[in-house]
């Protein structure tokens, strides 16, 4: 298959191109997308050949549901079975945006696009092509990550190139992603909201909106025997071909720990790479060093991740040495999502100096 490959400035689509974006994906075929959180790999949620498609491109296993995108919020109330209060508020307060909610879904959603789950994930990208796009596709559009299933998920279109290059009819290139890593998912379906995946939105903030919200202590926590509540979350994820190891305690002692490391890699014909920040970068010894930005802007560092890791790959690198971010069990502030797709990047392989 040849892969048609557009760009589209944010804000700046022509009408002939979404309507060619949109005819593939109301013609049952696969379009790669910018959203403001990574690129998304969309086809149509209400059909159920496209979700058989997106799982085979990705190759990803197919108990993995994908998440429903809409353009509009009343487009909520086909695809569910209620719409309770607090769905309600949250989209009041952060759709268009990077929160997925969890609610029950109606027949209208195919089995295949919800992994067999009688849920449904939906959310309202805010990122003006990505709304433009789906609205020209028919309303709902299912997309996961633009990456092969286990891959860090890609910020800029070279990546989605790489990974989905003739296996699906467009990418829509819109530049580097604003916000680097995936939308926060929460259940909406328990009595006490439940954060299955951190993001950009916040425990803090879901909480400023409908009072006390839990999260799923199975995805902070290295070896839980407790399996998470969002079945993609228990797979290795965001990996990159080098074998990563975090390593975390305090500053000099990290430094010295990993330029021990790399030093013995060395040796070993090993090629290094380190993640560090701006404060620490200087001071590592390694074949390839990257600085993930300063400690105290998370949101930077969020959106640096992926690129890194994807980087890394583009290299050659072999071992790759990581700061921590935040501790595991952290604030709930942006560096717990940092730190939830690292610690899955490394497998959960951490060391404590
Ligand atoms: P991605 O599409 O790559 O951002 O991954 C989507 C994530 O949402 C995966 O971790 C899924 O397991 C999760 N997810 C999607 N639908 C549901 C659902 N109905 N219930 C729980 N988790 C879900
Ligand atoms: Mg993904």
């Amino acid at each position: 298959m040849n892969t048609k490959i557009i760009s589209i400035e944010e804000g700046n689509a022509s009408k002939e191109a979404l309507k060619e974006a949109g005819e593939i994906i109301k013609n049952g075929g696969l379009v790669a997308f910018p959203t403001e959180t990574v690129y998304g790999l969309g086809g149509n949620a209400l059909d159920e050949t496209a979700s058989e498609k997106i799982y085979r491109a990705k190759g990803r296993p197919s108990d993995n549901p994908l998440i429903v995108h809409i353009c509009r919020i009343e487009d909520i109330f086909p695809i569910v079975e209620e719409v309770p209060e607090t769905a309600k508020k949250l989209a009041d307060a952060f759709w268009p945006g990077p929160l997925t909610m969890i609610l029950k879904k109606s027949e209208k959603v195919p089995d295949t696009t919800t992994g067999g789950l009688d849920t449904v994930a939906v959310r309202m990208p805010g990122h003006k092509t990505a709304l433009a796009f789906i609205a020209a596709a028919g309303g709902y559009v299912a997309a996961p990550s633009a990456n092969i299933s286990g891959k860090p998920s890609p910020t800029l279109a070279k990546y989605v190139a790489e990974d989905m290059g003739g296996r699906i009819e467009m990418i829509i290139d819109g530049g580097e992603i604003a916000i680097g890593i995936e939308s926060t998912i929460v259940d909406l379906t328990e009595e006490i909201p439940v954060i299955l995946r951190p993001g950009y939105i916040t425990r803090e903030m879901l909480e400023g909106v409908l009072g006390k919200v839990d999260v799923d202590r199975a995805i902070l926590e290295a070896g839980s025997k407790q399996a998470p509540k969002a079945p993609g979350m228990k797979y290795k994820h965001y990996a990159p071909q080098g074998d990563l190891t975090i390593i975390s305690g305090s500053q000099e002692k990290v430094v010295a720990e990993i330029n021990k490391k790399c030093e013995e890699m060395k040796k070993r014909g090993e090629k290094a790479g380190v993640i560090g920040t701006d404060s620490t970068a200087a001071r590592y010894r390694a074949d390839s060093v990257k600085s993930a930005g300063n400690r105290g802007e998370e949101a930077a560092i969020a959106r640096a991740l992926y690129r890194i890791l994807r980087e890394f790959d583009d290299e050659g690198v072999t071992v790759i040495y990581s700061e921590a971010f935040e501790d595991e069990k952290g604030s709930g502030g942006i560096g717990q999502a940092i730190m939830n797709r690292l610690l899955k990047a490394a497998g959960y392989h951490i060391e404590q100096v």
